[in-house]
Formats: C-alpha cells, structure tokens, sequence
C-alpha cells in the first residue's frame, strides 16, 4: 500500500489533488483565512513532515508519524483539522487530540488557535490539576476540538459531560511518552467512547512494541511517514564531559559561565535534585526555576511561561520536560545527570537546535555511566565526543550515588522498524469518507 521508504522517508502515496506549480503553503489550497493564520504565524515553507503528512490528512487516510518534536508536527496534523471544520461546518467536539502532558496539550492548543485566529474555530484544551467546573463550561460553546490529558477526558466521558461519539479524526500526540506515563488502559477506554468510523493519526518518536501493537489496531492502511532520526539534529553540538560527582556542580557553573549559555535546560534524574539545583542556582545568583512531577500544576504553568518570556535563564528540569516541549532559543541542553535510557538523550538534547538553529548539549557523566554512554552511542550510529575542562578532568572513583527506584540505565528499545500495512488489521471498516473527499 505504502510507496518504500526512499532515504528514510517514504514517497508519498496521494489521492489529494494538490496544485503542482503552487509554492509555500499554497500548494495544499487552504481557504483564504486558514492562509492567513499560517502566514501570521510566520510558516513560509511546509517542513517535510507537513509536505508528507497534510496530503494525507486532508485526503482523510489514517497516518503513522515517527516523527520528534521539533519537526512541525503540530502543524502537520493540525491545518488538515481546521482546513476540514472550515470545509464542513458543525459544532461540538469533532476533533480529538490526545497528549502525555499539560504543557504539551497546551502548546498544541496554543499553535492551533495562532493557526486559527482568523476563523471562528474554538479549541479547548482539558487536563488534570484544575478545577473542571471552567472545562465543563467552556464544552457548552461547542467547541470542533479538543486537545486534552488521557485522564481528565476520560474523568469528563465518565461523568456524561464530554460526548465523543461526533469525533471525526482522532490525534495521539507522542504516544510512546503516553504509554510511558500508563496511558495506554486510558486510551483504549477513550477509544470506545469514539464512533468507528473515524480518521486515526498516531504520532510516536520510537516504536515500542506497545505502541506498534496500538498503531496496528487503530490504523487502518496508514500512509508512515518517517523523520523521526535516531541521531540528533545536525544543528546540535553535542558531548560528554567526563566528571566525579561531587565536581558536577562546579562544572555547571563554569558552563553557565563561560560557554555564552543564553538560555538552558539542565535535566536532573529525579525531582529532588532538580528542587535542590535550581535553589541553589538561585541562591547563587541565577534567575532558575524547577520544572519537576511534584509541582502543582500552576506552579509548573508559571515555570514554564516564565522561561518561555526569559524571566528565567536556566529550567531545571526532570524528563517531564525532555520531550514535546518547545522553547525557541533554548541555547543549551545540560544533562547533569545522564537519562535513564538512550532514546531519552535525543529526546532531552533535541530541546535545543530546535526550529535549523545551532545548539549546545553538554552531558556530564561519571564513571557509573559507561553503560549508558556505549548504549546510547549504539543506538545513535555514532560515538559523542568527549570534551575536558582545565581543572575538571574526571576522578574515576567519584561516582553518582546508586539510582533509586528500579529501571536501571538500559539500552534503548527502539525499533527500527514499522507497522506499516498490517493486513491483519481489525479495523477494515470506514472508507465511505476517505479518498473522496478532497479529490477533484
Ligand atoms: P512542533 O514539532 O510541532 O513542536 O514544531 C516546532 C516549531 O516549529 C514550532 O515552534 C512551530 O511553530 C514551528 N513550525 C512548524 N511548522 C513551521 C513552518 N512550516 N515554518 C516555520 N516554523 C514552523
């Protein structure tokens, strides 16, 4: 069904008409107000992964993104939306968009209504934390989509307040983080909720073999598309800086100081170091703040709005914030703590050379790391340069304290795979919408 994949990407399969000589984003013939967002939000070109994934979404074929963030995705999946409420007016949840965290269900609420302002499109963004009295409000306006938290949706469908059974296209942003975090039992509930004739976008970084199995149950001939690149982005300059534990610190220091560090994220392996870090950053004179699983939820919304505005130079954070989010400007990445597993590493680096700008990522490692670096060069196809610092080379015998919590410093487990065109697919229904509807 699908076109092989050519250079890691696979060629595009389309029914959609689109206008061949038509540049920019153009091309898709989005109506004039759609255009218009997009303009004000300053898209000039369609990055690869909207030119392979907005054909497909308009034509209303389920899609399999291998895709980071960082890459446009948002978009991709988004204008497709909006082009079709534009298209086919009607109120009330249509469309469904699905993602791990607060921040990032914000940030995609944030892009789609930038993309939207010139229309009378509403979006509603629903997660944990807050009050539901204001969610369940804003649901009597109508609103086409929803982009919320797997758990507050399904706390909404149980409660009798959010009815899905009119969702025309289903997102699941990030699924591998969601099946991370135990979304999944979650998910399937939603997915019963949902009508069976619907669109399914799925978008993951790697290719667990949960989400596999999920993609393979919920996509139905689905055009993959694949960017997701197990290295990191070319814009990043990226290396190990080989030090004891208790130098760590002084480091940092010396990093934030000398290396014209703009704007930083520095990821620690728990929530405690990362309280205890950007105190200490603080009290030394920086403008940090945490970033950690323990916050409330207008604690970490305040966090990140106020590194977003630079109120803050430097988030400290755990790996809450190593995927989704982005921040443009973020000038360095520090790994104060290596993560726990390789994939994590691209994930967290790829915070900064976001958007084809340069980058730094510096990641500190002890000698109980060596594990974790040989895994996690395996898995990027490449070895990380070391680099030293007069008066911080490394004593091999000061080492990080022993990890808690179980889940040691593993190899990655991303696939290299995909699960395209899976014949077994339970899920041979729809079709009477799909194909036809943006011909000419
Ligand atoms: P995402 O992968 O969706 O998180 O997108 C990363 C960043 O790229 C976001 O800040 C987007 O606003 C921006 N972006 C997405 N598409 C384009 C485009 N075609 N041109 C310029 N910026 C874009």
């Amino acid at each position: 069904m699908h076109s092989c994949a050519h250079g890691g990407v696979p060629i595009l399969n389309m029914s959609v008409s689109i206008e061949p000589t038509a540049t920019g984003f153009d091309r898709f013939g989005f109506p004039e107000t759609l255009a218009r967002g997009i303009r004000s939000a300053g898209f000039e070109d369609p990055r690869p992964i909207q030119l392979e994934t907005i054909p497909a979404g308009l034509d209303g074929r389920d899609v399999l993104g291998l895709a980071q963030t960082g890459t446009g995705k948002t978009a991709a999946f988004a204008l497709p939306i909006l082009d079709r409420i534009l298209d086919v007016p009607g109120k009330g949840p249509r469309f469904l968009v699905l993602a791990p965290t607060r921040e990032l269900a914000t940030q995609i609420s944030d892009e789609m209504r930038e993309l939207s302002k010139f229309t009378r499109i509403k979006v509603l963004t629903i997660f944990g934390g807050v009050s539901m009295r204001g969610q369940i409000n804003a649901l009597r306006s109508g609103p086409e989509i929803i982009v919320g938290c797997p758990g507050r949706v399904l706390d909404l469908i149980n409660q009798k307040v959010l009815r899905l059974n009119a969702v025309e296209t289903l997102v699941l942003d990030e699924a591998d983080h969601m099946f991370d975090m135990g979304f999944l039992p979650d998910i399937r509930r939603i997915l019963k909720a949902l009508p069976e004739d619907r669109q399914n976008l799925l978008f993951s970084a790697t290719m667990p073999k949960e989400i596999r199995h999920l993609a393979d149950n919920l996509l139905y001939e689905p055009h993959v598309v694949e960017l997701a690149d197990k290295a990191p982005a070319s814009t990043i300059d990226h290396a190990l800086y080989h030090i004891g534990e208790s130098r760590k610190r002084a480091l940092l220091d010396h990093v934030l100081e000398n290396d014209n560090c703009d704007s930083a994220i520095v990821f620690t392996r728990t929530k405690h170091r990362a309280r205890q870090l950007a105190k200490g950053l603080t009290q030394a004179g920086h403008r940090a703040v945490a970033l950690q699983g323990n916050m409330s939820q207008s604690q970490r919304d305040k966090a990140m709005a106020g590194f977003r505005k630079r109120q803050y130079d430097i988030l400290v954070a755990t790996d809450i914030a190593a995927r989704g989010i982005d921040v443009t400007g973020v000038s360095h990445v520090i790994n104060y703590d290596v993560p726990n597993t390789a994939e994590a590493y691209t994930h967290r680096i790829g915070r900064t050379g976001r958007s084809e700008r340069e980058g730094v990522a510096c990641t500190f490692v002890t000698a109980a790391d060596r594990d974790w670096i040989r895994a996690t060069e395996r898995m990027i196809g490449s070895k990380i340069k070391c680099k030293t610092v007069e008066g911080f080379e490394s004593d091999p015998n000061d080492v990080a304290p022993p990890k808690t919590g179980g889940g040691g410093r593993g190899r990655g487990s991303r696939s290299s795979g995909n699960s395209r065109g899976n014949s077994n697919n339970s899920n041979a229904r729809r079709g009477s919408r799909r194909g036809s509807r943006r011909a000419s």
